[in-house]
């Protein structure tokens, strides 16, 4: 079993290279955010609680998330191994999902971070926004509030997982092929 945290600020492109990964790997992909944006589009009561952090750009609170996820987790017993995009984003996020992944004999092998400048990023959000619908993608500073939110949240992440000898950084910048062949050759040498 595998279970990998692709870690990246918005628009890195943790979603699109996870749809290739999960493939080639066989893994279930979790994504904490398409998660709540499937609840806010079927009105539930979680996605009423999401949509207005959602909207600005805010995390969602902790526990909200951290119990989404596992209940997403357990609805998957055959799973060969998860690749988790966009969770753990705290450190909180984090120490939970190791305790709760302890539980069921499971661990986090490898956190893989997408790498990209800024500016590019901006461009690239702006860019999904005109065809994705996105709110969260279609205002500039909506956009940098997310960014600030990384910076300030989910960065020191870095710190926790080097901790454990698991986080890799991945050049995040060029084909959408190069970026998965870069990925994929780590993965495979995940021992
Ligand atoms: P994403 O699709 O990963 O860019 O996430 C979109 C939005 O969903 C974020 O800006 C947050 O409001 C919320 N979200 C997704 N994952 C998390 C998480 N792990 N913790 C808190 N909020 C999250």
């Amino acid at each position: 079993m595998i279970n990998l945290v692709l870690f990246g600020k918005p628009g890195a492109g943790k979603g699109t290279q996870a749809a290739f990964l999960k493939t080639t790997f066989n893994l279930v992909h979790i994504s904490t955010g398409d998660l709540f944006r499937y609840n806010i589009k079927n009105e539930t009561k979680l996605g009423k609680l999401a949509q207005s952090y959602m909207d600005n750009g805010d995390l969602v609170p902790d526990q909200v998330t951290i119990d989404m996820l596992e209940a997403e987790v357990d609805q998957n017993p055959e799973a060969e191994g998860f690749i988790f995009d966009g969770f753990p984003r705290t450190e909180a996020q984090a120490a939970a999902l190791d305790t709760f992944l302890k539980t069921k004999s499971m661990h986090i092998n490898a956190t893989i971070a997408l790498e990209a400048d800024d500016d590019i990023l901006v461009q690239r959000l702006l860019e999904r926004g005109q065809t994705s619908g996105r709110t969260d993608d279609q205002d500039e500073s909506k956009i940098r509030n997310r960014f600030d939110e990384y910076n300030q949240k989910t960065a020191p992440l870095r710190i926790y997982y080097n901790g454990q000898n698991k986080f890799h950084s991945v050049n995040g910048i060029g084909a959408i092929e190069e970026i998965t062949a870069r990925l994929t050759a780590l993965i495979e040498s995940l021992n």
